[in-house]
């Protein structure tokens, strides 16, 4: 046991993203720039810096373009990969027109789920969703694929089975995705669960493709990613100071903070290349914002 663990990790950063989605109060966008600037400045790598969204359903994305456009001002692109959600090809267009060099489109695996947020089952969004990754494809865009629901869902609770997960990634490798993020959307997964997930994915997409999106909901987010490190996975996905979270229970867990995700590699000497103390000056400059605490045990501890 831990005998076979990387020298290194990649984490990619989603609290600009998936984090300021859920949080109700508006942040300004030069102080979603500086956020990002200062998460860039502690040496992550792969940020995620917006969404493309409609503005009615997540007002907190209103300036996707806007903040592309700030950030194309400055060097950041130099040494890190920014990446914004695409839900369809008008999005595509706007992002490729800023410039933008990868792209992540999203599916859930429970039809109630994608119901519920973009009306569609899971098909159709797969639907809308083949045209923008190809169209991305052709315009050398990368294109990263979110797998949302696959441990549990709002609901439906936990999946009876495991074919709509297998059929939605297939899909996503199918049309050219470099990479699939398995999200536990609400907390659902427990170690067992993780290594059932990764086995039924073994013949559809290398493990080295395959990244975690772990939520704390339920406390098992570091459990469930140590459980895939050991099996392969080196690709996680933080929100930094846990931003976020859930949007399905007021003051629960959301997003894995990318800080405990630092501490946890870090401290068994794999490396991150995250200073963790400047991603900490970037998580407390946007909770500052947001007027609210981190629900990580990692920065309530060491606040300082
Ligand atoms: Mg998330």
């Amino acid at each position: 046991m831990l005998k076979n663990l990387p020298n290194e990790v990649k984490i990619v950063e989603v609290g600009p993203r998936d984090g300021l989605q859920n949080e109700k109060m508006i942040v300004p966008t030069e102080d979603k720039v500086k956020y990002i600037l200062l998460l860039g400045d502690s040496g992550l790598k792969n940020i995620e810096v917006t969404s493309f969204v409609r503005p009615d359903r997540i007002p907190q994305m209103t300036d996707a373009k806007e903040v592309i456009e700030s950030l194309n001002k400055t060097n950041i692109k130099n040494n890190v990969n920014l990446s914004c959600l695409i839900p369809n090809l008008k999005g595509l267009e706007i992002a490729s027109k800023l410039g933008v060099k990868e792209i992540a489109v999203f599916s859930s695996t429970s039809d109630a789920f994608n119901k519920k947020n973009i009306n569609s089952t899971v098909l159709e969004s797969l639907n809308i969703i083949q045209p923008v990754m190809k169209e991305a494809l052709k315009l050398d865009i990368r294109v990263r694929a979110y797998i949302s629901t696959v441990f549990g869902c709002p609901y439906e609770g936990k999946p009876k089975s495991l074919d709509s997960l297998k059929r939605v990634a297939d899909f996503f490798v199918k049309e050219g995705a470099y990479e699939l993020s398995l999200s536990d959307t609400v907390g659902h997964g427990n170690p067992k669960e993780v290594v059932s997930v990764l086995e039924c994915l073994e013949g559809s997409i290398e493990r080295k493709r395959l990244a975690m999106h772990m939520h704390d909901t339920r406390g098992l987010a570091l459990s469930n990613i140590l459980t895939g490190l050991e099996m392969g996975v080196s690709t996680f996905d933080g929100s930094s100071g846990g931003l976020g979270g859930c949007p399905y229970a007021k003051g629960a867990s959301g997003n894995c903070a990318t800080e405990e995700l630092v501490y946890l590699f870090e401290s068994m000497g794999i490396s991150t290349g995250v200073d963790i103390n400047k991603l900490k000056e970037a998580s407390s400059f946007v909770l500052e914002k947001l007027e609210r605490k981190s629900p990580s045990k990692f920065l309530q501890a060491y606040k300082g």
